[in-house]
């Protein structure tokens, strides 16, 4: 298995730098094990530089307004558009995943979130005339305003480059801000090929940054350089940054880790929800937040469905992503991945679980690999059932019935999306208010993830905050409230000096007003 430390090689079709100025990276191919380039690595130093330059041209970008902005990310939309292939083969390179897994979820992705945001950041952040009814207020106008906060930190994860790094810098600059962005070690290209489209398309220099370096020292740095962070990663990286951004008193929204849960009832179809657990745990080489994770079936159809999950899983390619077509389920993006789904497949094989497809990979291979596994008779003291696998795995439980299903998806400090499958929309309806979830599907999974226009984030430990929707632009601009006196008193009653009367004729104001209740 090559790593980075080995000598670069030149991998098809890549051209490899020579790392002659260090400190520098190598990215690395994990279907191949290649090195295909290498990046700088910074420090604090730079991102102080990068902070000075990114505050000292947003003024100017928050003057060019909605519209101004709109065109760059217009733009950028048809440079999507019309290079996918290009967009696809970066993402391609540097995660493994599947060419068709990149067009989905990245690609289209990105397509739509520049014209969402394009269209939709001015209303969002639009000025708000408020009716207020305390009688100490009659006759003033308020409104609140969304201002930007100045320059924002984006940190990402390696698993998405574009959908959970560049995707959140999209309403940030839509919002008038400023922004740095930090890519994942193992995965900064995606990130440096955004700079420069962005550049293409007319963004002004310095508004969009990629600094590229290791998280506990340059992603520490950002943090406390920036005016809010966004951060999505992992749940214990999260706390660190969120610890950290309560020092600083900034704001920060938190993206985090999932073990989403997927429960299919006797009345499901189920056809479609073992097509889905088995898409939804796959895809992406299951290395999603909000893949499906776990799976608990009603005794009666659990045999069934075991039985088609079986069949597709073992149907699966798990073969080198050369292009489209080429596999359905690709590598792992980073080598510590293969350690950690191993560890949950041998501790489940250990405890008495049954592996029905997968289970073996091959140690010769070279790349980064654990092929598509399927796991029956789990539970819940297995690490597969209770801690983020982010892997190809599909543990199913068997359950008694909806209760113990409900309980048990509950049964985590997760609490990202989960899904639901029967035919009674009505009971799926209900019982998808009783998970706790940030996200529930029901006779779906993860494709929520595609409606710009609803907030998704995490409950407990999956996160704080949330990206798409209001939240997903607000959360980058300080609200202000603007309360207007037009017409008015040369002296108020409440003002100077007190007097018995004012304090009785405050009195006979509250009695007023307040004196039946607020609702009568
Ligand atoms: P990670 O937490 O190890 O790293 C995420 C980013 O944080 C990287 O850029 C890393 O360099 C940086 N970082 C590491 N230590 C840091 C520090 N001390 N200060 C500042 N930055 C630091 O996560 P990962 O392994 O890259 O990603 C996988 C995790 O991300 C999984 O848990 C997954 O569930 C989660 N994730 C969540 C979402 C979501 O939307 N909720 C989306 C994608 C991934």
């Amino acid at each position: 298995m090559s790593t980075q430390e080995q000598a670069p090689e030149q991998a098809d079709g890549q051209a490899v730098t020579d790392p002659a100025t260090p400190p520098q990276k190598a990215v690395v191919d994990p279907a191949t094990g290649r090195t295909i380039a290498w990046v700088d690595q910074l420090g604090p130093e730079e991102a102080a530089k990068a902070a000075a330059r990114g505050r000292a041209v947003q003024p100017a970008w928050e003057a060019l307004g909605f519209e101004g902005r709109a065109r760059v990310m217009r733009r950028a939309q048809k440079w999507v558009t019309d290079h996918s292939d290009e967009l696809v083969a970066t993402i391609v390179s540097e995660t493994g995943k599947a060419w068709e897994d990149a067009q989905m979820a990245e690609v289209m992705y990105a397509a739509s979130a520049f014209g969402h945001w394009a269209d939709h950041a001015e209303g969002l952040l639009a000025d708000e005339r408020i009716k207020v009814a305390s009688p100490l207020m009659k006759g003033k106008k308020v409104f609140t305003r969304h201002a930007p906060l100045g320059l924002v930190g984006v940190i990402a994860p390696w698993n998405y480059p574009f959908v959970n790094g560049f995707g959140d810098c999209i309403p940030a600059l839509m919002a008038g801000n400023s922004v740095l962005l930090k890519p994942a070690e193992k995965t900064p290209l995606t990130s440096l090929l955004m700079a420069r489209v962005l550049r293409e398309c007319g963004l002004p220099d310095g508004v969009f940054q990629v600094l590229t370096g290791k998280g506990s020292v340059l992603g520490e740095a950002l943090v406390d350089v920036v005016d809010m962070i966004m951060f999505t990663g992992s749940t214990p990286v999260g706390r660190t940054i969120g610890a950290q951004a309560g020092r600083r008193l900034i704001p920060c929204s938190l993206e985090l880790g999932g073990k989403d849960p997927f429960i299919v009832l006797a009345d499901a179809d189920l056809e479609r929800a073992a097509n889905h657990a088995l898409f939804y745990s796959m895809f992406n080489t299951g290395q999603t937040c909000i893949s499906v994770e776990r799976v608990y079936v009603e005794a009666p159809v659990y045999d069934e469905f075991v039985a088609k999950i079986t069949k597709k899983a073992k149907a699966l390619r798990n073969g080198t992503p050369t292009g489209p077509g080429a596999t359905d389920v690709g590598a792992l993006t980073i080598e510590s991945q293969v350690a950690t789904v191993s560890e949950h497949v041998e501790d489940a094989r250990k405890k008495g679980a049954t592996i029905v497809a997968g289970g073996d990979p091959d140690p010769n291979r070279p790349g980064w690999w654990y092929p598509p596994t399927v796991l029956t008779d789990v539970d819940h003291s297995m690490e597969c059932m209770t801690e983020e696998t982010f892997g190809p795995t599909l543990p199913i439980m068997k359950v008694a019935d909806a209760e113990e299903a409900i309980r048990l998806a509950n049964d985590s400090p997760y609490g990202l999306m989960a899904s639901v499958f029967t035919k009674d929309t009505v009971k799926g309806e209900q019982i998808a208010r009783r998970i706790q979830a940030g996200s529930v599907h029901v006779n779906d999974a993860l494709i929520g993830y595609t409606a710009l226009e609803a907030p998704m984030g995490g409950w407990k430990d999956s996160g704080l905050g949330a990206r798409h929707g209001a939240p997903g632009i607000r959360k980058y601009t300080n609200s202000q409230t603007i309360i207007v006196s037009k017409y008015h008193l040369k002296k108020e009653p409440q003002v100077y000096p007190y007097t018995g009367r004012s304090f009785k004729l405050l009195g006979r104001v509250t009695k007023f007003f307040y004196g039946r209740g607020t609702r009568d």
